[in-house]
């Protein structure tokens, strides 16, 4: 491929991952087609050109190829044939394999045990029996979730334990049935992630862990770098960078972990793209995701992931839209020192959307939290 930023990279998916990937590329002097499969939000108003069919199209699957010297994906639920036929014909990074592996928990849990990565203990259920089998060998309260199609908490179901826990067939029928996976229930000390960067010669960077906090199984908030005892933060890059490796992959990709309260690192899931916890990099970092995911792709060196200071990211969810269509006065975060703004042009607020996200800058990183926290509290989100 050549070394240039001449190329014209192709984008799966059409949310704010595809945006902000489209605005460092347009920095760079890179074109972006943008196929987003329906979504006209966010990405597709920034990216040199936008396909809006749905992913089964194949006139637009040969316009697009017609048009694009190198293909991602800012989103890993995208079709498997797509990507396969994609794939046979242009340079796709990160690989089907790695994306397939990403997209289905199954999966994903499979190669982490085969790898010898610690997890949460789960089941793989399709029927009441399986989960009533499942919930008898994993102790306490579980989560089940959909092994496909899941993101920010969508198709999952907290399952508490206890005498008012309803019976298998019911807790079954409650979840729409399907294929899930029954996960422990971990009591968090913490959530980390680590992005990493693997070029196509196998160099590998990693940036500082964040620190997440969600809520509703929404991400809130990550502060990097995360307040961490040094041997687990180097334990959490080691194993991300370890995931990086045996997935072959290149490109950037997000590795979630959970930190139990003994202090135990689990991997929760992988993200085989840019990740909402890698925001700050925008701000924060010599190199932002973005620009590393563009550097990967294309065949160029990595940048430097070296934090230029601390940082609290906040993510502005469709919530404190006062509605769906009226955005909230920005003012008491456009006059906080360090904060950066950052909209993503969708037209319509809804509750546990998101919108936008602050990067809150600062010299320590308890001075970026108390400047995070005054600026939730204004908008009446404690
Ligand atoms: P998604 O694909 O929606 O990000 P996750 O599996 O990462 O799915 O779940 C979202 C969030 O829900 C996690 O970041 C965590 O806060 C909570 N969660 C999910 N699984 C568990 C678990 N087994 N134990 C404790 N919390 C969990
Ligand atoms: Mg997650």
């Amino acid at each position: 491929m050549s070394q240039s930023t001449q190329t014209c990279v192709g984008v799966l998916g059409g949310g704010q991952l595809g945006r902000m990937l489209a605005l460092e590329a347009r920095r760079m002097g890179f074109q972006v087609i943008q196929w987003t499969g329906g979504d006209t939000s966010g990405a597709a108003k920034l990216a040199d050109e936008a396909l809006t069919a749905s992913f089964d199209c194949e006139d637009t699957m040969e316009k697009f190829i017609s048009l694009c010297d190198v293909v991602t994906v800012e989103f890993e639920n995208i079709p498997n044939t797509l990507l396969e036929k994609v794939s046979a014909r242009l340079p796709l990074m990160p690989g089907v394999r790695a994306v397939s592996i990403c997209q289905n928990r199954e999966m994903e849990k499979s190669f982490l045990a085969d790898n010898g990565i610690p997890t949460a203990t789960f089941r793989i259920v399709d029927n009441a029996q399986g989960l009533e089998s499942a919930l008898l060998d994993i102790p306490g309260d579980v989560i089940l979730k959909t092994v496909e199609s899941g993101y920010d908490g969508k198709g999952q179901m907290m399952v508490p334990d206890g005498p008012n826990r309803p019976g298998a067939e019911e807790i079954w029928q409650t979840f729409g049935g399907g294929r899930a996976i029954v996960e422990q229930k971990i009591n968090l000390a913490a959530e980390l992630s680590v992005m990493v960067v693997r070029s196509q010669s196998g160099d590998i960077v990693t940036y500082d862990p964040a620190e997440n906090v969600h809520r509703n199984h929404i991400l809130d908030t990550s502060t990097v770098p995360a307040r961490m005892p040094a041997e687990l933060t180097e334990e959490a890059k080691s194993v991300a960078t370890q995931v990086a490796e045996a997935l072959d992959y290149v490109g950037v990709i997000g590795v979630e972990f959970f930190l139990d309260q003994s202090n135990v690192l689990l991997v929760n899931e992988m993200a085989p793209r840019p990740h909402n916890s890698g925001h700050h990099t925008l701000d924060a970092c010599e190199t932002s995701q973005f620009e590393q995911q563009l550097r990967a792709i294309c065949g160029l060196p990595l940048g430097s992931t070296r934090m230029l200071k601390p940082a609290v990211m906040w993510n502005l969810l469709g919530d404190i839209w006062p509605s769906a269509t009226t955005a909230p006065d920005w003012s008491p975060i456009l006059k906080t020192p360090g904060a950066k703004l950052h909209i993503y042009g969708k037209s319509e607020a809804r509750v546990g959307r998101k919108m936008g996200h602050v990067t809150f800058l600062a010299d320590t990183i308890e001075e970026a939290t108390s400047h995070a926290q005054a600026c939730m509290a204004a908008y009446s989100w404690d």
